[in-house]
């Protein structure tokens, strides 16, 4: 195995034809970045961020104004009322769990409108047997699916109207599904259609990759909660760990009860000294989530040249930073991994292989050179082994880095592995 990058000149040619003709993207997405950079940095102003609220709590994490600080910036970056964010959630799904958890009682119907939830919500839910899911409390599921990529408008109507649903879910990316992820535009026609029939339903928004694509949040059309993970788009690259839950007040003080207990909720957390590295993530998020789309219409570029298929096109409109690679045989999806894996800082020597999964069907194969484990706002790309063998490729600390990881699996897709 090679122990430096190398990259042919054919490569390179092809990269560089096709940064030409994706600048006026890129240009759409530095314009992007500094919107939510000036976002970013009104909320440190306007909270008179100090060094020190880079303090550290232990125990109880009784009065931590670093934590306080924090959570009122991220409710002000997202356009809430309020914000819960925490170490204490080990990841996406967890704060999602925590914010189902909080919100459904027994008998109450939970509606998801975007098809079959995220893999790990499964178990959580029901829809895959688990002594301590939400149906084994009695909370009842049901789910409509999309239609060409969009909600099902009339159906969702229809079943609202003649359904008592307390809660519903909305999944913004598209996991390892095959559809598109949804807009800011799709999510505000239907919650503003939800909302006329019945005020009253909690509208929850699963934003994972989706902050800081375009300038606007679902809370700003009218969701009631969203929740994303820190070691995704608002991390920065930089978060340790961590996620938030953001929206009402009333619904994000629920979350606090059930993430610690009944009675302490949001008063006690102890931030062990991870504050100023939340708040520098957060700092970093706009354009580490322009260098991600950067990265990823790159590849959409590329690959689409080489004639493999590609979602979204390049010239697309992006709600995450998501990028497929529909392969069509699984040979190139494994070399394609393996090419960003050699590539990546951290275990650059390691040949991914396709592996069984728990909670996967399928093996997958998963290139994750990364600082912080399971990070996917850092270059990453992985794929169930089966037709059409798509690869997810998502991440890029920095533009040039993304460049490079994508040139070389590229280099290693037209080798055929060698
Ligand atoms: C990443 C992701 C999650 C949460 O994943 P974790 O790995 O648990 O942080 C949930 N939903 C979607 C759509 C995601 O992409």
């Amino acid at each position: 195995m090679l122990d430096e990058i190398i990259i042919s000149d054919k490569v390179k040619e092809i990269t560089k034809q096709a940064e030409l003709e994706v600048s006026d993207i890129f240009k759409k997405i530095d314009e992007e970045c500094e919107i939510n950079s000036i976002k970013v940095l009104n909320a440190f102003k306007n909270n008179r961020v100090s060094t020190i609220h880079f303090n550290s709590s232990t125990g109880y994490g009784y009065d931590d104004i670093g934590r306080d600080v924090i959570e009122r910036i991220f409710a002000q970056v997202l356009g809430s009322e309020d914000a819960l964010v925490r170490s204490q959630f080990i990841s996406g799904s967890h704060a999602l769990t925590v914010a189902l958890f909080a919100y459904l009682r027994p008998g109450d119907l939970m509606l998801s409108i975007s098809g079959l939830p995220y893999d790990t919500l499964h178990e959580v839910i029901g829809i895959k047997e688990n002594n301590s899911s939400l149906q084994s409390f009695g909370v009842k599921y049901d789910q409509i699916d999309l239609i060409n990529d969009d909600f099902d408008y009339d159906r969702i109507e229809n079943y609202i109207k003649n359904n008592k649903v307390k809660l519903i879910e909305i999944q913004r990316s598209k996991g390892y599904s095959t559809r598109k992820s949804l807009t800011i535009d799709k999510v505000e026609k239907v919650v503003s259609l939800i909302k006329s029939i019945d005020k009253d339903i909690i509208i929850m928004v699963d934003n994972c990759y989706c902050e800081f694509v375009g300038n606007k949040t679902p809370i700003e059309v009218g969701a009631d909660i969203i929740v994303g993970s820190l070691i995704k788009n608002l991390g920065g690259g930089i978060a340790p760990n961590g996620a938030y839950i953001a929206g009402r007040k009333d619904l994000v003080d629920l979350a606090g009860e059930r993430l610690t207990l009944p009675g302490e909720g949001r008063e006690v957390g102890p931030t062990l000294g991870i504050n100023k590295s939340i708040l520098q993530g957060l700092f970093m998020a706009p354009s580490v989530v322009a260098s991600s789309l950067k990265t990823a219409v790159l590849a959409a570029k590329i690959l689409d040249t080489l004639n493999y298929k590609v979602e979204p096109k390049f010239d697309e409109n992006r709600a995450d930073i998501v990028q497929n690679i529909i392969f069509e045989n699984d040979k190139d999806l494994i070399n394609y991994c393996q090419g960003i894996q050699l590539a990546s800082p951290i275990d650059s020597f390691a040949l991914p292989e396709p592996w069984d999964m728990p909670g996967y069907d399928d093996k997958v194969i998963m290139a994750a050179g990364a600082f912080t484990q399971g990070s996917s706002i850092e270059l990453s790309c992985d794929g169930p082994l089966r037709p059409p063998y798509i690869a997810y490729q998502q991440g890029g600390l920095t533009y040039d880095y993304g460049k490079i990881g994508v040139m070389n699996a590229v280099e290693r897709l037209i080798n055929r592995g060698e």
